[in-house]
Parts: C-alpha cells; sequence; structure tokens
C-alpha cells in the first residue's frame, strides 16, 4: 500500500530557502542556494540567451517530437568548448546526447555504468549529495575517499589510495572543475597524475562538468577532463550549461561517452537512448535549442563568454576579497582565494551556523557551506564582522 512508504527528509537546501523567506530582516543574506548572483544580488538572464530565445520565438516551426537524444545540433554545437577545438570527437571516439540538466545526464551515465556490470563507484567525499543519492537508488556500491585536507588543499593521497585500491568492476566520479561543495580542485599537475594512474588501471572514469568557465576560464576548466579521456580507454561525461549559460530551470544537459573504437559508439549511446526512453522520454528542447544559436552564431557566442567572463570575475573578486580578510575570528578565509565556482566549505561547527543564521540573518547549508555568489562588494564586510562575531 502507498501508507507503507516510509517518510523522506527534507532536502535541506530547499528548507534552507524556506528560513530565508521567512526571516524579516531587511539585511538577511542567502548564501544557501547554488545559483549565480551578480553585484545586485539578482540572477538575471544572459543577454546571449535572451537574443537567442528571441530567434527560436521568430523562427521555430515544429515542436514535433525530436527523439530521445534531444538537439543534436545543440550536442555537437558544445563539443569544441568541452573536447577542444582540435578534435572535439577525439578521431569518431566520441557521441553525446541532450538530457534534462547536469542531474539527467548523471542519472544515465550511472544507469549505464550499472547497466555495463560496474558493482561500485569511488566517490570523494564531501561531495554534491544527490551524486551519492543517485547511485542509492541505482544500487550502485559507492566507495569514499576523502576529497580534501582540513588546511584547504586536495588529499592526494586518498586519491592515490583509493586508485590502488580500486577492484575489477570500479568505476571512479570525478568533479571536472569548481568542486561542489568544497571549491578546491585539482591542481593541472594533480590531474597529470591521476591521468596517469588511471591509464594504469581498469577504473571506467566519470567526470562530472557542471561549471566550466565558472573557475579559471572555459579552456582551463576544462584541463583535467582532457587529460583523463587523453590517457583511457573509454568514459563518460556529464556536463550541465545551466550555471554557464544560467538556464537552471529550464534544465540543459548533455551526457557524452567516449569509447576507444569508434564502431562500438552507437551500441553504447543505444542504452542511453533506450534509457532516457524509459525516464523522460525526450529532454525539454526550449534550453537547449538557445544554446545550440548561441553557438551557432558568432556575434552571440562573444556576447555569452563576455557575460561568462563577467561572472567569473564578480566571483574571482569576492574570493579575494575574503582571502584578504585572512584570520576572521577563529576561522582563516584565506584558502577561499585559491578556490573555485560558486562554493567554498567554512569550518562552521552547528552551532555557528545556527547563530549565523539567528543572530546575524545569514543563511548557508549546515555543512558550512556557502555560496560566495550571494555576496556583494555591498554585503562582504557584514558577513565578516558575522563570521568574527560567531567564531571569535
Ligand atoms: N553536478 C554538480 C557537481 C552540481 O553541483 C550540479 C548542480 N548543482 C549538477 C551536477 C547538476 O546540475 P543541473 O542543475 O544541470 O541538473
Amino acid at each position: 500500500m502507498l501508507t507503507d512508504l516510509q517518510q523522506q527528509p527534507a532536502d535541506a537546501l530547499l528548507a534552507l530557502i524556506k528560513l530565508h523567506n521567512d526571516d524579516p530582516r531587511a539585511d538577511k543574506i542567502d548564501l544557501g542556494v547554488g545559483v549565480y548572483r551578480t553585484g545586485r544580488d539578482n540572477t538575471p538572464v544572459f543577454g546571449a540567451i535572451k537574443a537567442a530565445e528571441q530567434i527560436l520565438v521568430d523562427t521555430q516551426d515544429s515542436k514535433a517530437y525530436l527523439g530521445p537524444e534531444g538537439d543534436m545540433g545543440f550536442v555537437k554545437a558544445l563539443m569544441p568548448y568541452v573536447f577542444g577545438k582540435d578534435s572535439p570527437d577525439m578521431g569518431g571516439r566520441i557521441e553525446g546526447m541532450q538530457t534534462p540538466g547536469g542531474t539527467g545526464s548523471l542519472r544515465l551515465a550511472l544507469a549505464m555504468v550499472k547497466r555495463a556490470g560496474y558493482k561500485r563507484i569511488i566517490v570523494g567525499k564531501p561531495s554534491w549529495p544527490n551524486h551519492n543519492q543517485i547511485c542509492a537508488d541505482l544500487g550502485l556500491g559507492v566507495v569514499e575517499f576523502s576529497h580534501a585536507k582540513a588546511d584547504g588543499t586536495t588529499d592526494m593521497d586518498a586519491v592515490r589510495g583509493a586508485i590502488a585500491a580500486a577492484e575489477e568492476g570500479d568505476a571512479i566520479l570525478l568533479h571536472g572543475c569548481c568542486h561542489n561543495p568544497t571549491g578546491i580542485d585539482y591542481s593541472h599537475a594533480e590531474w597529470d597524475e591521476i591521468a596517469g594512474l588511471l591509464a594504469e588501471s581498469k577504473i571506467l572514469p566519470v567526470i562530472d562538468l557542471a561549471y566550466q568557465g565558472l573557475g579559471q576560464g572555459m579552456e582551463e576548466d576544462a584541463y583535467g577532463l582532457r587529460r583523463v579521456l587523453a590517457a583511457v580507454p573509454e568514459a563518460l561525461i556529464c556536463y550541465s550549461c545551466d550555471k554557464n549559460f544560467g538556464l537552471y530551470r529550464d534544465r540543459v544537459g548533455a551526457l557524452y561517452a567516449m569509447v576507444s573504437d569508434p564502431a562500438d559508439l552507437a551500441k553504447v549511446m543505444s542504452n542511453g537512448h533506450s534509457l532516457a526512453r524509459a525516464n523522460w522520454s525526450q529532454p525539454p528542447d526550449h534550453g537547449g535549442a538557445a544554446v545550440r544559436i548561441v553557438l551557432e552564431d558568432e556575434a552571440l557566442t562573444a556576447q555569452w563568454l563576455d557575460e561568462l567572463d563577467k561572472m567569473r570575475d564578480r566571483m574571482r573578486e569576492v574570493r579575494a576579497k575574503l582571502a584578504a580578510a585572512g584570520q576572521t575570528g577563529g576561522v582563516d578565509l584565506s584558502p577561499l582565494g585559491g578556490q573555485n565556482g560558486l562554493f567554498s566549505i567554512i569550518p562552521f561547527t552547528p552551532e555557528q551556523v545556527q547563530a549565523m543564521r539567528s543572530k546575524h540573518g545569514i543563511y548557508f547549508a549546515g555543512s558550512g557551506r556557502i555560496n560566495v555568489a550571494g555576496l556583494t562588494m555591498g554585503n562582504i564586510e557584514q558577513f565578516l564582522a558575522a563570521v568574527a562575531d560567531v567564531t571569535g
């Protein structure tokens, strides 16, 4: 019976939105929800996307079904940005399909991993909570290793250990850039080492690239992904356009598979298609079509890249200001300057997280994860004073 179902815990971040909304203080700050915010504290539609949407409205003459693979023009237009302009499909070894966001891509990738007979997936801890949730739902075992050390650097010994201890039939999930929730990414030298270790192993890499362009730049943020792909025979790549094109609720993503023999690609992708059919049949079209229109037009592409650069510059500016504050009360904010993307973790105790909310009206996850884009030059001093107050 339906009443046999167990109550599920509320999503902690969604609960946080409500807490923030219910707070009457005018100077409250939301550092919870994972969306980019401008210096004016809003999340506008990209100008390039608005222009592309207008073109779509004016020119789209049918909304007939496209198929489980979605808009292949979108999927292909993205490939030079992800895999490099020189050989975007690596000699016919890479094919893709459109998915509902990065989450849809991860859902398909992990279901393919399961279907291909892999038993376990190695995941750094902490990770984006939905990684574990999808694995649990699919019955895919998760082996965890420590992603970062207390000093705010990557825990390379833990990666080396996890790869060395891997068994036949293991896959590994890696964040391509802008690690969520820590903001702590592998350096180029560390990616070189990881790529070499994976090349010697039989582990299947699944690379989640949800924030390309928000860390150091579009090319720079693809470094690790490209190094790993150059080293291994097979991989799955889960891509989200929801952050770097600001399309969040339109759900735009892609799944790419790389195989060693191009002759196997159609068979591998047919599994992506059949899994999509059983899950959502076809991805929503609108956002992917808008991204395709941007990428097919030189002027709109330049406008999009310019808007993306401004987002990244603003976040780097906030990070630099936090890092410059250094020791603030009982916490050292200097590591945040070298971290990437929307998120970083500040080692608050649960009591300090509560005090930030109740005493100062500043809301972020219980893990201490803050969305740095929630800070502006107008509220950062207020944030620093609150941090000094609750941790001092
Ligand atoms: N991977 C990571 C690491 C993420 O942080 C997110 C979004 N928060 C996603 C994937 C999925 O993004 P989307 O909204 O496109 O489903």
